[in-house]
């Protein structure tokens, strides 16, 4: 039997000795490989209720990274891409996710030939033949040069083989999403946090994504502290005016966007008319405004976290971290906790 399997509200990271005067000194620039740095490491889920033209836009902007997601016809996403290079240039990061069965190769030819960044291999169980046969001939088709990610994937063989098939990145954590059902309906899957305690284990040169049930910057923080290099991160975007889809209004004015898994029966409906089984719920978010101000209230959240460790970089902060294991009255303790007090 395994032993327990940690998630983000399992632990915390334990305050250390700092020299830094201002959250100014730190840099969150990461190097994920093949010329994809970030100067923000944080990565949009390839979802059809995030990651379009505008929020890939915004996240390029603003130093992180969009993905453009898969759900669209191979003429819709390159346009998307197109659009996103001219309005920023050749060397912004953006990123286009395939699938690894039918049109995946001319998706990405196509992506690649735009100027495309990365591209996403994007499937719900990873370490699978079929994710082995299309970074092959993904390898083959579009050359050495374009950063590959591939995913997703919850074990250390996984994240080795991924990167021996071929994989610059790799993304890990199956069933964590927050819209998303896997656990439920198979059964499988391993809390985030462990998940990446023990992908981070890796001797091959691949980096780590830890991807899905990411809630604020403090869960980021862990994460890159336990070794991931960046994170990818959907509800914490689908909010934003950048996100497709249209802003929904309830009775009492509260402002709403529709946020769904992939795998949710509504959106394989929509996009292949009918659904098998489903592995993600559809659901709303609140309303957020701008990506720049979500991204830039992580960027902070992620800074402070740093200093708290007393790094500088986040290779420092994966070197100096070190946590504990919180009781269940630790996690009472860690969240506000005015309102649930009783008085005399
Ligand atoms: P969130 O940031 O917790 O909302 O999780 C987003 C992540 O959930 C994505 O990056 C995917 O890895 C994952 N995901 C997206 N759609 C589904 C689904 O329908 N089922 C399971 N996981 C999903």
């Amino acid at each position: 039997m395994e032993p327990t399997a940690l998630s983000y509200d399992d632990i915390l990271l334990i305050p250390q000795y700092s020299d830094i005067r201002s959250r100014t000194e730190i840099d969150l620039t990461v190097d994920l490989g093949k010329h994809l740095y970030l100067q923000t490491p944080v990565l949009s889920s390839p979802m059809d209720t995030v990651s379009e033209e505008s929020l890939c836009a915004a996240m390029a902007h603003q130093g992180a990274a969009g993905i453009i997601h898969r759900y669209n016809t191979i003429e819709e996403q390159v346009s998307m891409a197109s659009g996103v290079l001219s309005a920023l240039g050749p060397i912004a990061n953006l990123g286009a996710a395939v699938g690894c069965t039918g049109d995946f190769l001319q998706r990405a030819r196509l992506l690649a030939r735009v100027g495309i960044k990365f591209i996403c291999i994007d499937v719900a169980h990873g370490h699978h033949i079929l994710m082995k046969e299309a970074l092959h001939a993904l390898r083959c088709e579009i050359g050495d040069e374009i950063h590959l990610m591939a995913g997703n994937v919850a074990t250390l063989p996984a994240v080795n083989d991924l990167a021996d098939w071929g994989a610059d990145s790799v993304r890990c954590n199956i069933g964590g999403g927050s819209i998303c059902s896997t656990r439920i309906q198979t059964g499988h899957g391993l809390p985030g946090l462990q998940t990446i305690i023990e992908c981070a284990q890796t001797d091959r040169n691949v980096s780590i994504i830890a991807d899905g049930g990411i809630r604020n910057s403090g869960d980021m923080v862990k994460a890159l502290a336990l070794g991931a290099d960046a994170v990818m991160v959907g509800s914490l975007l689908a909010g934003t005016s950048e996100a497709p889809g249209k802003l929904l209004e309830d009775a009492s004015g509260h402002k709403w966007k529709l946020y769904r898994g992939m795998a949710s029966k509504e959106a394989q409906i929509d996009w292949r008319g009918k659904y098998s089984s489903f592995e993600g719920v559809s659901s709303r978010v609140p309303y957020t405004g701008p990506v720049e101000e979500i991204l830039q209230d992580l960027e902070r959240g992620i800074r402070s976290g740093l200093s708290y460790s007393g790094a500088r970089t986040i290779s420092e902060l994966q070197s100096k971290a070190r946590f504990a294991v919180q009781s269940s009255a630790g996690q009472t303790e860690s969240s506000p906790h005015i309102q649930s007090r009783r008085w005399g």
